[in-house]
């Protein structure tokens, strides 16, 4: 007999990829009701986004670590050593993602668990109750399937593909309804929530069910790619960068790109180094170990007649690898044992809008795709529901006002862009034929493929990315006056708050946080900076107050602490963390009396840390004071020689003078708000950035 109910939920994600698992671990952070549904049976697990940056605890499955320089690692890090930007610091084992990105707990802390085999089948949006706070006004049928009908049909029995997710793949959506139709035990329900967020990856129901509006803008390429997992069994090994082989036995001609060896200045390779392997007509290769002796091969199809739409019947592991064979010869190239295919045709799209309403939400491939090879696709997915998550989960506490919400397709939409642009002349360079001699106009040199490779880093790490102003960017005002479309910021006198660069000169707001080494005042620990500031949704306001053992910076750094303590964070909201962020949760002898402001206060000196006496040289709001727990010394750092790591040099790293020192405020996904300097004259700017971000009391 078919059942009905009815629920409410503060945010519903559709889909459980790797955007939807992220969206799920910030709303577990922060405390948010929350459910998360994705079609599909938890068996489908291998395959697609190997190359990827992950959340740092699990670092103990990287494979290949490589030592940061501090000040430029980050609170991702990098799978691939190879090309990995500057200050990445460590790497994981391919295919590890689904049991890499979260342990999301609900707010009571059980585990919030993805439920499968779950399809929404309707969804309206409540418009005229939209900008209400307290409305639930986004309507979703969720329909329960049974395991067969969740199963994704393989061409193969005993070798799994993934071709039912690749985009040669029509959606199989409409199948499982009409598979579950007529069953007379069906189950539906109907949720209403605050929030939705669509992270049903390329095919998105989500996308499709808010209208025709919601187009995906941009083509499909004529490259078509395969990918296998195979335990490869292979003479291939070169010694020389960018070598060109003659075939013995063809005119052919096999060029080798070895970036890997070319970072590390090294001489040897084989098939357990990441390279691409580019032949003159046969279509190129890519190579990326991974555990357990596999190698994923990332093979150009250039058989498979192109454009338009590939019939994916005529594909099939042999003819991709064969092609893969062409492409290395004379090398030799066999196996015994595959793990997992697929192929897929290269499109370029990003969607024309993000949000409905602010209340739906599409992130990651359900509003762009591009090519898979340079490790974006999941990164910036990942990166979208990173953007997304606190904006959400702090405007449902009513932390932020819901304008804030509207930054999210601002600042991902833009990357979006970028990044197709960048795309489109990154796949020409890795299916294009390459460059017979310096002369040969239409063919691709070595070196132009290699820096935008090392390029493409750039958009897998986050640290190219540069979001426009709003109201959480603050930008100088002459970079502003750059910015057509930012009327707002230019305004002498508007309510936004203006940075000012000079206090600062290596942070830039809209651009991430770098992090450098620091010792902490109370324990001469040495910490970098992101350590210290976890993913919990608060905002980080940096002091850098210079040598706080001369009397008149000491005065200086408590007369900002004294107005702190009076303004910004008399009124701003303070923040009940989530069991997952919360260091406390399931301990409760060590709970705080009160939950923290929703602004961190963190100060970094110049002086002598034996010169400085924490409770008695340094205002209240740099060591706050808990009923329960006492001081908290864990908020001031000396820039110095620590006893084992020598000296961090943050102050050069940020650019900061130690004379004039600087105030920096970080969002809580770790961009840059606002850079200003620690004097009087700049406490109304930070006073301003806050008014507008913050539901001040
Ligand atoms: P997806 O990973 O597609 O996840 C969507 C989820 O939503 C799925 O679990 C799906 O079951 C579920 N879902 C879909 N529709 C519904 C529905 N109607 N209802 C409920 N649930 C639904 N990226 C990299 O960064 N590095 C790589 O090395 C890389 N390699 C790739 C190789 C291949 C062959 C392909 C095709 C892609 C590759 N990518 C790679 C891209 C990467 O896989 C995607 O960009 C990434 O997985 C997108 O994440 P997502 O969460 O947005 O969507």
């Amino acid at each position: 007999m078919a059942s009905r109910s009815t629920s409410e939920v503060d945010v519903l994600i559709v889909g459980a990829g790797p955007a939807g698992l992220m969206m799920a671990l910030w709303m577990s952070r922060l405390g948010i009701k929350t459910r998360i549904v994705d079609k599909r049976t938890d068996k489908v697990f291998s395959g697609q986004a190997d190359g990827g940056f992950f959340l740092e605890p699990r670092l103990q499955w990287g494979h290949q670590a490589q030592r940061a320089r501090p000040g430029q690692h980050q609170r991702l890090v990098a799978l691939h050593r190879v090309g990995a930007p500057p200050g990445a610091h460590g790497g994981l084992l391919p295919g590890r993602h689904r049991g890499v990105v979260p342990h999301p707990a609900d707010p009571s802390g059980s585990p919030l668990k993805v439920e499968r085999m779950v399809l929404p089948t309707s969804l309206e949006v409540d418009e005229a109750a939209a900008e209400d706070d307290d409305a639930h006004p986004v309507t979703v049928t969720l329909r329960h399937l049974t395991e067969a009908e969740a199963t994704p049909t393989q061409k193969l029995s005993n070798l799994s593909d993934g071709l039912f997710r690749s985009n040669l793949a029509g959606d199989d959506v409409g199948a499982m309804l009409a598979q579950s139709k007529g069953r007379a035990d069906v189950r539906e329900e109907v949720v209403k929530a605050k929030y939705v967020v669509g992270c049903d990856g390329a095919h998105s129901w989500t996308r499709k069910a808010l209208g025709p509006k919601y187009e995906m803008k941009g083509e499909m390429t004529d490259f078509v790619w395969g990918v296998m997992d195979i335990v490869p069994i292979t003479d291939f090994r070169k010694c020389s960068p960018a070598l060109v082989i003659k075939s013995p036995d063809s005119t052919d001609e096999t060029h080798l790109l070895l970036f890997q060896e070319r970072m590390a200045n090294l001489k040897t390779a084989d098939v357990r180094t990441r390279c691409m392997i580019h032949s003159a007509s046969n279509g190129s290769l890519m190579i990326i170990p991974r555990e357990n002796r596999l190698v994923r091969l990332y093979i150009q199809l250039t058989e498979v007649s192109t454009g338009g739409r590939v019939d994916r019947s005529t594909i099939s592991h042999e003819m991709i690898f064969k092609a893969a064979q062409k492409i290395i010869s004379p090398y030799k190239l066999e196996y015994h044992y595959c793990d997992w295919w697929t192929a897929y045709q290269i499109g370029q799209r990003v969607g024309s809008h993000f949000s409905k309403c602010d209340r739906v939400f599409l992130a990651g491939d359900a509003v762009h795709t591009h090519s898979p090879k340079a490790g974006q696709g999941m990164n910036v997915s990942m990166s979208d529901a990173y953007n997304l998550g606190w904006k959400i989960g702090l405007v449902a506490k009513k932390i932020m006002p819901r304008k804030i919400l509207s930054t999210y397709e601002l600042e991902r939409k833009q990357i979006a862009n970028e990044l197709i642009e960048f795309d489109h002349k990154f796949s020409r360079l890795f299916s294009g034929r390459p460059q017979k001699d310096i002369l040969d106009e239409t063919g691709v040199s070595m070196e132009e493929f290699s820096k935008a490779f090392n390029m493409s880093h750039m958009f897998t790490s986050g640290l190219g990315v540069n979001y426009s102003p709003s109201a959480l960017v603050c930008k100088p005002p002459e970079e502003a006056l750059l910015l057509e479309s930012d009327k707002e910021v230019q305004n002498e006198g508007s309510p936004v708050a203006k940075s000012k660069l000079s206090a600062a000169t290596h942070c830039k707001p809209g651009m991430r946080f770098p992090s450098y080494q620091v010792v902490e005042q109370c324990d001469a620990r040495q910490w970098t900076l992101h350590h210290k500031m976890p993913s919990d949704g608060r905002f980080r306001l940096w002091v850098f107050g210079g040598d706080i053992s001369q009397a008149a910076a000491r005065d200086r750094v408590n007369a900002l602490g004294a107005r702190l303590e009076q303004g910004v964070l008399a009124r701003a909201p303070r923040l009940e963390l989530g069991p997952a962020a919360n260091p406390f949760a399931g301990t409760a002898r060590f709970r705080l009396d009160r939950a923290p402001s929703v602004v961190d206060v963190l100060l970094v000196h110049r002086a002598p840390r034996a010169a400085v006496e924490l409770l008695r040289d340094l205002h209240d709001v740099y060591h706050p004071f808990d009923a329960k727990l006492g001081w908290d010394y864990d908020k001031v750092f000396a820039d110095g020689e620590s006893y084992h790591e020598g000296h961090g040099r943050a102050y050069e790293g940020y650019g900061v003078d130690p004379e004039r020192g600087a105030v920096v405020v970080v969002r809580p996904d770790g961009y840059v708000g606002l850079v200003t300097e620690l004097g009087e004259e700049s406490w109304g700017e930070i006073e301003k950035y806050f008014e507008e971000v913050l539901r001040m009391a």
